[in-house]
């Protein structure tokens, strides 16, 4: 057993700070190395906040507190203690100055202990420079967000809508315009503007372009200040259509967000295929399609003779093993999107 030097109890080894008991320590010696002093920087537009030189998405006083006397008393506090943790008791703040009470989980080796302290400290308040920005107007990168068609479908726009409230939490945007065509993204942050564009032509297999637009010339820098647009085209198929998938006829059966569920008449089979490739001409949407209805008139072995209901030609098909059950009387459709044509025997199959 040993003694503490300051009231003299008796303590076992290990419960001694420096010699002192843990109430004595906190006492005489204090926990701290030199007082902490709280500094707090809030913007008064939007509450953000400075820590670290980075402005943080707004938090409550508490949270801010807490945060930076973690980072603060880290520095200040004696270096034979570890904070564990600390909790906010109490905040009172009048103008400019904070005094918090705030209550410190520390340890030595040997011993853990808990204290309530009071720290105090100054809240300053300065616009940051998202809201100069933004009261000024002015933005660094714009990104536009088009389709490939006019009236993309409104599951389209939802998910899109999703993606961006995500994103924006984010922030870094100065302003968001909607337009008939599609939606305009304003902002003065490079980072935030290549995380948002990799996330739409990701997420809906978007076509990106850059273009840079030039509005005055920056003589400290030597360079040219301006905007950095960023063109997403978004790739839009409808639900029933008919597309060319590797030069061949198919039917868009069924949409995800960036793939599309692609039924081959001819073969009868499905894939689902991945929305890029219509980036790269794999799949097209064909200018023209034609649908000419026959009639089946005869089946000599394996051939099917069908006669046109409009022009009266003749089509005669040769019986596969993968070709539908047709008996005399059925319709036989011949699909021609741009110059290439598909034989649909049963029709059902486009009917689901
Ligand atoms: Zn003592
Ligand atoms: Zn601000």
């Amino acid at each position: 057993m040993r003694f503490c030097v300051r009231c003299g109890r008796e303590f076992k080894q290990e419960q001694l700070i420096q010699g002192y008991c843990v109430e004595c320590f906190k006492e005489y010696i204090g926990v701290f190395e030199y007082k902490p002093a709280l500094k707090i920087v809030i913007c008064p537009k939007c509450l953000s906040w400075l820590f670290r030189g980075e402005w943080l998405t707004p938090g409550d006083l508490e949270e801010i507190v807490k945060t930076t006397s973690l980072s603060e008393l880290n520095k200040c506090i004696r270096s034979s203690l570890q904070l564990n943790d600390l909790s906010v008791l109490g905040i009172n703040q009048e103008r400019d100055k904070i005094r918090v009470k705030l209550k410190l989980s520390l340890k030595t080796e040997t011993v853990t202990f808990t204290t309530v302290e009071e720290v105090t400290g100054n809240v300053k308040y300065r616009v940051c420079p998202r809201c100069i920005a933004k009261s000024s107007g002015k933005y660094t990168h714009l990104i536009q967000i088009r389709f490939t068609r006019k009236n993309p479908p409104s599951y389209v726009l939802e998910d899109l809508e999703k993606l961006l409230q995500k994103l924006l939490l984010q922030s870094g945007v100065i302003n968001v315009k909607y337009y008939e065509s599609g939606i305009d993204l304003e902002l003065d942050d490079a980072t935030i503007a290549r995380r948002i564009v990799q996330s739409i032509t990701r997420e809906f297999s978007a076509k990106s372009t850059t273009s840079f637009k030039a509005t005055k010339f920056d003589y400290k820098k030597g360079s040219w200040r301006g905007v950095l647009t960023y063109s997403l085209r978004i790739p839009i198929f409808e639900r029933g259509e008919v597309v060319i998938y590797k030069e061949t006829l198919h039917i868009v059966e069924d949409l995800k967000k960036n793939k599309v569920v692609l039924f081959n008449p001819n073969s009868g089979t499905r894939e689902e295929v991945s929305l890029s490739s219509y980036w790269t001409g794999e799949l097209k949407s064909p200018s023209r399609v034609e649908v000419e209805h026959y009639i089946v008139k005869d089946i000599r072995g394996d051939k099917i003779i069908a006669v046109s209901e409009n022009s009266k030609s003749e089509l005669v098909i040769k019986k596969k093993q993968s070709t539908p059950q047709v008996k005399i009387g059925d319709t036989i459709l011949l699909i021609k999107a741009n110059n290439i044509e598909s034989i649909v025997i049963d029709k059902s199959s486009l009917l689901r």
